[in-house]
């Protein structure tokens, strides 16, 4: 009797000892080897050389066939519990098949108020409803050095404002409608996403202005914070705390001097706190309820696993990037980018 308890127990054991197995290998259920890197920050998707140069050549991350199954491996072996995917490229400098740094793919939105329509794809990708969207930062280093600030901007701005630019200086030139951008408009500071600083702006007489030189799309990466307007948007500060500022539109000439630009514009929209609220409707969620700490998931897509190098550089951006704290550098960190109103944490 003592013998065939003995047996049960051992039986029992062996039967519970099979069961987690199988559990744990239902959970590693996925396509590719992923590396948790020991900071907790980032990880590794290691691709083979086939599909690697496929992804880099053919852009698939711009390609929704390859896009989307590729997310959901990646939460076969993550929870969902991310605001945003950002896919960085093991590569030391933008790779020559692909024609941008940083880009950001919506996936769902939930923000009344900022000109943007509400809608949710999340469960293409394998989320309930949390993922925001998915970022491709086409090398190693470029949540650092790229475009990660005005990148993360677009899942707010720009869909409110019907902003102009044009693409040369000239005499008589035609300005045409700038998605996404700020163009020919001012802002409290330069904008992440492009426009000149509003309190440089010098009224010459008819429809002729000057103001500091700048970006219609961008004004120099993670080296500038959001402007007041991007706060607002992004659910950071009140629209009380926006400045009056200008939006002009058909443009008709353009002057680029050595510290300055010169053109004229028949159209200039002046915004106020009130007209913008007027024009979009109130934000929903308020300042009050809106999310200000967002978590981020940051996996390398590589066809080699990572040398101790290539981990300590991602590394080092992802801690710069979450940093809750200045970052006594030239540069701006989220935090810092937000006025220490945002913050964003990566683990892994
Ligand atoms: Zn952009």
């Amino acid at each position: 009797m003592k013998r065939l308890l003995q047996l049960l127990i051992i039986l029992s054991l062996f039967i519970w000892v099979a069961c987690e197995d199988e559990k744990s290998n239902n959970q590693d259920d996925t396509l590719h080897e992923f590396e948790l890197h020991s900071n907790n920050r980032v990880s590794s998707l290691l691709m083979t050389s086939s599909e690697y140069s496929d992804w880099v050549s053919n852009d698939g991350f711009s390609d929704g066939s390859m896009r989307i199954p590729l997310i959901n491996d990646v939460y076969n072996k993550f929870a969902d519990k991310y605001d945003f995917i950002f896919l960085v490229l093991n590569e030391p400098s933008i790779p020559s098949s692909l024609y941008y740094y940083g880009m950001l793919i919506g996936i769902s939105n939930d923000v009344q108020g900022i000109g943007k329509n509400i809608y949710d794809y999340s469960s293409d990708y394998g989320s309930a409803g949390k993922l925001k969207a998915v970022m491709q930062l086409t090398a190693l280093e470029y949540l650092k050095y790229g475009p990660a600030l005005h990148e993360l901007a677009h899942q707010w701005a720009n869909f409110a404002l019907p902003t102009h630019s044009v693409d040369e200086p000239g005499s008589n030139i035609t300005s045409y409608p700038y998605g996404s951008h700020w163009g020919f408009t001012g802002g409290s500071t330069k904008g992440q996403l492009g426009g000149f600083i509003q309190s440089s702006l010098i009224e010459n007489g008819s429809n002729s202005y000057t103001v500091d030189e700048f970006g219609p799309f961008a004004n120099g990466g993670n080296g500038i914070p959001y402007n007041e307007l991007e706060l607002y948007l992004m659910g950071m500060i009140p629209i009380s705390s926006v400045s009056n500022f200008d939006m002009f539109t058909d443009i008709t000439s353009l002057t680029v001097n050595s510290s300055t630009f010169d053109f004229t514009a028949s159209t200039r929209t002046t915004y106020t706190p009130q007209s913008l609220e007027d024009l979009l409707g109130e934000r929903d969620p308020s300042i009050d309820n809106s999310q200000k700490d967002f978590k981020l998931l940051v996996v390398v897509i590589t066809d080699s696993p990572l040398s101790d190098e290539e981990w300590n550089k991602v590394d080092a951006t992802a801690e710069w990037f979450s940093k809750k704290e200045d970052d006594g550098t030239s540069l701006y960190n989220f935090w810092e980018a937000t006025n220490g109103e945002g913050s964003i944490t990566i683990e892994n």
